[in-house]
């Protein structure tokens, strides 16, 4: 596994003459301000607002624990911007707990839904729900949070031999499912929506292609992959993006509550950063489209190692703060973002915490090279055993 590697010349540190210079306040997306919202301040990049999108989440209208309304509440507080509501379109146990609730309005006599047919074409009577219930709920609420809403929906089939994908940006949910899973994606795109491959590595013994997504693929039909669900990373999912130009996205998943999964373990929720002019859906579409975006999951940060770099450098600082009788320099590098960076030095570690200035000591002569062990941008090795992400796998407490 590769991690970003960044040579900060020493010419460069010349330019820089303040120890803890803070960005213009037009520069910092300080998003919406509540002092419980798990705010990610983020530096502008390139012209680039960063937002976070959570493009995985669950309902009670599938097999999730949550209303909409609760859904969006619980993504403000989390910081999130923007978030898609993605049931499931052929798994919805929650369908019948609605009827076993309400069946003695009805008499007793509700027709069984056929809410089951996961891994099944349904049956002759085709889906007998109202799928765009959900996301519509959500978007009524999300205005009221200032959460955008993306109308979504996760086609879920068997995982090894189909897989499971987000539709996102659909507009009618109701017309996307057919016995095909490709046909549902062809619809879903006759839509203007973009799939996304969710968790491909989950239930399955290995990351390549079936023979479904072989196909699916070459056709054009994937947009983008979920490289972390929840805190499932698939490294090998980093090059198959860049190789086949898919944006790269992390999403919580969410069936449970996301404090269950995130804040009562001490970590920021699975997220997407997405790099776009506004925050709409509109504009996230287009970020999407183009590729500008990052995966977010416990304090790692995954993607395209040019967006890694140019997010690094408009987060850090660095300058000369003295220079001795030998030449040697003392060098502040301070982190004007929500993002702890974990950088390496030769042999040495250096936490930059957030908001924090560190200081460290330059012979003369020597340039400053870093391993940021918490960006990731390749996969030429496996995670080892002494990163991070290696402890996060082995957890089985997954925000599901
Ligand atoms: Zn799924
Ligand atoms: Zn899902």
């Amino acid at each position: 596994m590769k991690r970003i590697f960044v040579l900060l010349a020493l010419a460069s540190f010349a330019l820089a003459n303040a120890v803890a210079q803070k960005l213009p306040a037009d520069k910092i997306n300080l998003g919406k301000r509540s002092k419980q919202r798990a705010e990610m301040i983020l530096p502008q990049v390139n012209g680039y607002n960063i937002y976070r999108a959570d493009l995985h989440t669950h309902t009670i209208y599938s097999d999730g624990y949550l209303a909409p309304r609760a859904r969006v509440e619980e993504a403000y507080y989390d910081g999130m911007d923007i978030i898609a509501i993605t049931d499931h379109l052929e798994y919805r146990p929650n369908e019948q707990r609605f009827l076993d609730a309400t069946c003695g309005y009805h008499k007793g006599k509700v027709e069984a839904a056929n809410h089951l047919i996961h891994r099944e074409p349904a049956d002759k009577r085709g889906i007998l729900t109202d799928l765009n219930i959900a996301w519509r709920e959500a978007e009524k609420y999300g205005k009221r949070f200032g959460v955008k809403i993306i109308p979504g929906v996760e086609i879920s089939r068997h995982p090894d031999s189909v897989g499971h994908y987000n539709a996102l940006f659909v507009k009618d949910v109701n017309k996307i499912y057919h016995p095909d899973a490709e046909q549902s994606f062809r619809r879903a795109k006759q839509q203007g929506a973009l799939i996304m491959h969710n968790h491909p590595v989950w239930r399955r013994k290995t990351s390549e292609k079936n023979e479904f997504q072989q196909r699916v693929y070459a056709a054009g039909l994937i947009d983008g992959v979920e490289v972390v669900n929840g805190y499932q990373f698939a490294p090998k999912m980093i090059k198959r993006c860049l190789d086949e130009n898919l944006f790269m996205a992390g999403g919580t998943d969410a069936h449970g509550t996301t404090a269950a999964g995130y804040a009562s373990r001490g970590y920021l929720r699975t997220c997407t950063l997405v790099f776009a002019k506004e925050c709409s859906v509109e504009a996230v579409k287009e970020a999407l489209t183009e590729r500008r975006t990052l995966a977010y999951s416990a304090g790692n940060i995954i993607g395209d190692q040019t967006l890694l770099k140019e997010l690094f450098k408009a987060s850090v600082r660095v300058s000369i703060v003295a220079t001795s009788s030998k030449g040697d320099r003392t060098v502040a590098i301070t982190n004007l973002s929500s993002v702890p960076y974990e950088l390496r030095r030769g042999k040495s570690i250096i936490t930059l915490g957030t908001f924090q200035t560190t200081t460290i000591t330059v012979a003369p002569e020597k340039n400053i090279a870093f391993s940021i062990m918490n960006m990731w941008c390749s996969t030429e090795k496996s995670p080892h055993g002494t990163h991070p992400y290696y402890k996060i796998m082995m957890d089985e407490l997954a925000a599901q």
